[in-house]
């Protein structure tokens, strides 16, 4: 069944903590297509949010998930256990859990500006709000999580913005080295790839993704490097936490 298509306001903005939104339709499990949403859909490694729908007669119904559909584009909002049923053409105010999206915004932001710290191909990412990892194939291991924190604090300190750029999948085509995941290309065929850049033009960081990040790499605030895991003869596993790096 092809799905009623949803208009995602956070890819251009992602501050938004609540919206007007009408109920599209409601699927055989539950899950509420809305005309427009603000709630980010579990992808790329960056968890969906939750948060609640306000009802025209005040009550709410909170969201438990988001998750994506057959494709990308379709958002589904999955109510928690109990709630009143919705009915397609019901208007919303639509609220995300604000405090737990931004922590997450700030960690997806620090996890890129790792990238540029530890310049090596992605394997594997996932962020969450207290603890995120970035898997890396690295023939040298020599990167300690001390000079590794250090490094990411000056990116951190040094306030670059953090922007959004359309280019085509020929731009993209021509410039294979956007592309720092080993295993995940992004979706073509589209005409338009979103390409996150850091730094004025771009010049610290651009790199093809979907999720949501601050706007400036000093809202980041203090971050460290908890653990440098050995996965593989050649891969590590990079954990980011909160907070400065403890004292040994
Ligand atoms: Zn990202």
């Amino acid at each position: 069944m092809m799905e009623p298509s949803t208009h995602a306001l956070f890819r251009d903005d992602p501050y938004l903590k609540e919206a007007a939104a009408s109920v599209l339709a409601v699927n055989e499990r539950g899950g509420v297509i809305l005309d427009r949403t603000i709630f980010y859909a579990t992808s790329g490694g960056q968890p969906g949010d939750t948060g609640y729908f306000e009802r025209a007669d005040g009550s709410r119904v909170e969201i438990a998930a988001t998750v994506t559909g057959q494709t990308k584009d379709e958002i589904i909002h999955v109510p928690a256990p109990d709630q009143p049923a919705l009915a397609p053409g019901e208007s919303l105010r639509i609220s995300i859990d604000w405090p737990r999206r931004y922590l997450l915004m700030r960690m997806h932001t620090a996890c890129h500006l790792l990238t540029v710290v530890c310049p090596y191909p992605i394997t594997g990412a996932a962020v969450s709000p207290d603890d995120s990892r970035v898997d890396f194939d690295i023939p040298d291991a020599s990167l300690g999580k001390e000079e590794a924190t250090q490094k990411l604090m000056e990116l951190v300190r040094a306030d670059h913005p953090v922007f959004i750029r359309q280019i085509s999948d020929a731009d993209l085509a021509a410039n294979p080295g956007l592309v720092k995941s080993k295993n995940v290309r992004p979706p073509q065929g589209t005409g338009s790839i979103r390409l996150v850049c850091i730094g004025d033009e771009g010049l610290i960081d651009s790199q093809p993704c979907g999720g949501t990040h601050v706007g400036r790499t000093s809202e980041i605030g203090e971050i460290h490097i908890g653990k440098i895991e050995k996965k593989g003869r050649e891969n590590r596993r990079f954990r980011l936490r909160f907070g400065p790096l403890p004292v040994a």
